[in-house]
């Protein structure tokens, strides 16, 4: 290298060092940790910790903890979920790990567990997506069970509801238990919460990343609607150099920017996890501002040093953590205030 060239070579190295270093201000490594969309998560979290605390493999942890909620009848995730506008739960998920492998089910009706579908795909497949019927004869040629098509109590009682009026309008606030804000129903009253989406991301002891994605969309929708939910690098992206991240909230959106795959490569560029959710929202809002105030979507982020981070649209977005030292939920951070 000539005196010109190092020259050169230096002044570029200290900028990005410095870039990088204004980036991502915290030192901090965490490993193992999991992270959540929503206070559900709190208990995912716990089910998906037995597997890392154990130093067992993230992808391990993150089916573990999203079948756990698939288990929940009375949780807006898997067959407990609430319908699209006939009546019929369809199921949306997604699982990713450290190599890049990936497999996803979309619009899968009477299976209990969309995620080891998923991971089934992945595994013993040349394919990434299976939809529908083709997802569903894949999972009873694969020992999975079909469940009878019947609503859960509380997605009957908000079927039942929604019928009187029929319209179709996505709940931004989609955490407000006390189903007070601005599209919240009545019939959340009871406490349950009322969205759709458990995305949650690992890193475990060995330092890889692994995610995935469980939930039967938005409440109400046309029926074989899909989400960002079982969409790599809409609602879930894993990059074992880089980065995981996980989205929830109005899938349209997060699709049209390619949400968690934009996220990830933002925190390639050295941005922290929450700046680099920020920065995915500000896309989203630029494209359309004034739609943006009228709906919800919130990222949430982990780096390979176990750094994390969120950023959704607007208020009442919350995500859950667990590492050895923190077990709680966060409010994320938001950038339009309505
Ligand atoms: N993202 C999900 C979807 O669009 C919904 C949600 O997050 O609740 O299907």
């Amino acid at each position: 290298m000539n005196a010109m060239n190092r020259k050169k070579f230096l002044q570029l190295s200290s900028l990005g060092l410095a870039g990088l270093s204004f980036r991502n201000p915290s030192p901090l490594s965490n490993k193992p940790i999991v992270i959540s969309t929503w206070e559900s998560g709190m208990q995912v979290n716990a089910e998906a910790w037995k597997v890392l605390s154990t130093n067992g493999k993230a992808i391990d942890a993150v089916e573990t903890g999203a079948r756990h909620i698939e288990n929940e009848l009375n949780c807006c995730v898997g067959l407990g979920g609430y319908p699209d506008r006939d009546g019929i739960v369809t199921l949306d998920a997604c699982i990713m790990d450290e190599k890049s492998n990936c497999g996803a089910v979309a619009a899968l009706e009477q299976i209990k567990h969309p995620v080891s579908v998923a991971r089934k795909i992945m595994e013993s497949t040349p394919h990434v997506l299976l939809a529908g019927a083709g997802a569903q004869q894949f999972a009873l040629e694969n020992g999975f069970t079909k469940e009878p098509a019947t609503l859960s109590e509380s997605a009957d009682h908000a079927y039942r509801d929604w019928l009187k009026t029929s319209q179709y309008k996505p709940i931004i606030n989609i955490e407000n238990k006390k189903g007070n804000g601005p599209f919240a129903p009545a019939f959340f009253e009871d406490g349950s919460a009322n969205h759709d989406t458990m995305g949650l991301i690992a890193l475990d002891t060995k330092g890889d990343l692994s995610g995935a994605v469980t939930t039967s969309g938005m409440a109400f929708k046309l029926h074989g609607r899909v989400g960002d939910s079982p969409i790599i690098g809409a609602g879930l992206f894993v990059d074992n150099e880089a980065g995981a991240a996980t989205s929830s909230g109005v899938g349209e959106e997060v699709i049209r920017i390619c949400g968690t795959h934009l996220v990830v490569e933002f925190m390639r560029q050295g941005y922290s996890p929450e700046l680099a959710c920020k920065k995915a929202v500000e896309r989203i809002v630029k494209r359309d501002p004034a739609k943006a105030r009228e709906l919800q979507v919130g990222f949430i982020a982990v780096n390979k040093k176990g750094q994390y981070g969120a950023y959704a649209i607007q208020k009442g977005f919350v995500y859950s953590v667990k590492t050895d030292q923190v077990n709680k939920v966060f409010d994320s951070k938001y950038l339009v205030e309505v």
